[in-house]
């Protein structure tokens, strides 16, 4: 059932990570969003996914905001900044912390990289695992990774409007992951958690690539006792030689489609044309 269906109203939301230039597939996502939102008559929330300072630059983000104009996608309201929400970042830790649900790891990445050299995210082993009440200890997650302890075995299920039922198991699709980073900021699946639920989000619209990240995202809604909101996980645009499209894949940038004449609902078409399922 969607937002609009349950009579609750629909607050969707385009969050782009400024780490390169926008291209198809994000076309396709964010077009999505706003459509599934604006038919129902619903909020479009701006947030900008910019807590690695390192890769995301000010020139990405004006270029997101460029992107969207062009493609036609308006929100509602001023951007938020993930960058400027520390304390309901912290303050949320706090909480896990409080909880009994997070401890303190001090497993570099390259340890995780040994375990199995060719799986991208390897599951976490449980016998790895830190103490969550040695954790009770810390005032601060400052100087550590810090990371969430799922539930053995667990079954998380969802219904996602494209996919329809999905089921992701604990310590087979997905381990113990990062809620907080030894450099100083706050993981992804634990930023996104947060903001969604303080924005007051009913519908997350994104690529099938995050997957797995809701299985986890929905662990921490029920740690941090929020209501999930629905999901809609878009099909994957891929290139040629049937290669996820990525940020690097320049030639495939809004910016460089539009310079090569095309209108956005060219684009669009481009994208439909090269939607895939996830691996
Ligand atoms: N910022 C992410 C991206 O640009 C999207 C995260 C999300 O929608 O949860 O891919």
């Amino acid at each position: 059932m969607s937002g609009a269906e349950s009579g609750v109203p629909v607050v969707g939301r385009l969050a782009p990570t400024p780490t390169g230039f926008l291209h198809l597939g994000h076309a396709w996502t964010f077009s999505m969003a706003h459509r599934r939102v604006r038919e129902c008559g619903g909020r479009l929330l701006l947030r900008i996914e910019d807590l690695d300072l390192q890769r995301c630059k000010e020139e990405f983000v004006e270029g997101a905001l460029e992107d969207f104009r062009w493609l036609g996608l308006d929100w509602d309201g001023a951007p938020e900044f993930q960058s400027r929400r520390e304390e309901l970042y912290l303050d949320a830790w706090r909480r896990l912390r409080d909880g009994g649900f997070v401890y303190r790891c001090g497993r570099s990445r390259k340890e995780m990289s040994t375990l199995a050299p060719h799986v991208e995210e390897p599951v976490f082993p449980v016998e790895w695992r830190g103490s969550v009440e040695e954790a009770r200890c810390h005032e601060t997650p400052s100087g550590w990774n810090w990371r969430f302890r799922v539930p053995d075995g667990r079954r998380v299920v969802f219904d996602d409007q494209t996919f329809g039922p999905i089921e992701k198991m604990a310590q087979k699709d997905f381990g113990d992951f990062l809620v907080w980073n030894r450099d100083g900021i706050p993981s992804y699946e634990l930023a996104v958690v947060v903001d969604d639920l303080a924005m007051g989000i009913t519908e997350v619209v994104r690529g099938a690539d995050l997957l797995t990240s809701t299985a986890r995202q929905l662990l921490l809604y029920e740690a941090l006792g929020g209501c999930a909101p629905v999901w809609c996980h878009c099909q994957l645009v891929c290139d040629a030689e049937g290669r996820r499209l990525a940020k690097r894949s320049g030639g495939l940038a809004l910016r460089e489609l539009r310079r090569r004449g095309m209108s956005p609902a060219e684009v669009l078409e481009l994208a439909a044309a090269g939607v895939v399922n996830p691996c």
